[in-house]
């Protein structure tokens, strides 16, 4: 299959896996995941059609964005990977969706940045949703009062949850309890569901999916 042909396929996988959870087809946002991919392999998925892409590294993603961009109008670049905040700067100047805000730390460096920049990339709290010590991500029973604090302290908008469940067993209860924890802070958008799982993150309310291998292939 050419990578036009999986980006399709995902797509359809995404709409039956909406239907099936009697959702409204194409509520769910495809974030396609280049990590590792240069802008010629970018290229053909974007001259597909999609907009949405999602990158791990602050610093990979400046070597082929700002060009990619300048290309095509209307890209769309969600950092999904963890963030120093000596990085928060170029973060705020590339990115229009920084999905991993985990720490004090980095918020209060991107509320800086913004305010900087007069730029406003769309903020996702990311859960360490399984507890897992390798993991990056705030802990659960914090996300409440870690949501709350970037709301009051730095009057930051906060648009939504992130997480990446633990690699092995079933993913839904963890899903499950993002969607318990979005609710309790007021927040509508669940960015979760990789190559391996999407259909059932969408199946318990995933609002985007973040998926590289199922376009992309191997890493
Ligand atoms: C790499 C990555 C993905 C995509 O993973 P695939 O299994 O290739 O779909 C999604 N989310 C995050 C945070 C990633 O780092």
């Amino acid at each position: 299959m050419t990578v036009e042909e999986r980006l399709v396929e995902v797509r359809h996988r995404i709409e039956a896996a909406e239907r099936e959870a009697g959702r409204t087809p194409g509520s769910t946002t495809l974030v396609a995941v280049s990590k590792t991919f240069d802008a010629d392999a970018i290229r053909p998925v974007i001259a597909a059609g999609q907009r949405i892409f999602g990158e791990n590294r602050v610093q990979e993603s400046q070597a082929k964005w700002p060009e990619l961009k300048a290309e095509t109008p209307g890209i769309q670049l969600h950092l999904i990977g963890p963030l120093q905040s000596n990085k928060a700067a170029d973060a705020v100047a590339l990115f229009d969706v920084i999905e991993t805000v985990d720490r004090e730390k980095i918020a209060r460096a991107l509320a800086e940045e913004m305010t900087r920049q007069a730029r406003h990339p769309k903020l996702y709290v990311q859960v360490n949703i399984g507890m897992e010590p390798q993991k990056a991500g705030i802990e659960p029973k914090q996300t409440v009062a870690f949501v709350d604090f970037c709301r009051r302290e730095l009057e930051l908008e906060i648009e939504g949850l992130m997480c990446i469940p633990p690699a092995e067993g079933n993913p839904g209860p963890y899903f499950a309890l993002l969607a318990k924890l979005a609710d309790e802070c007021g927040l509508q958008k669940l960015s979760m569901g990789m190559s391996g799982d999407f259909e059932i993150a969408i199946g318990m309310g995933a609002t985007s999916v973040r998926v590289g291998s199922a376009i992309f292939g191997h890493r």
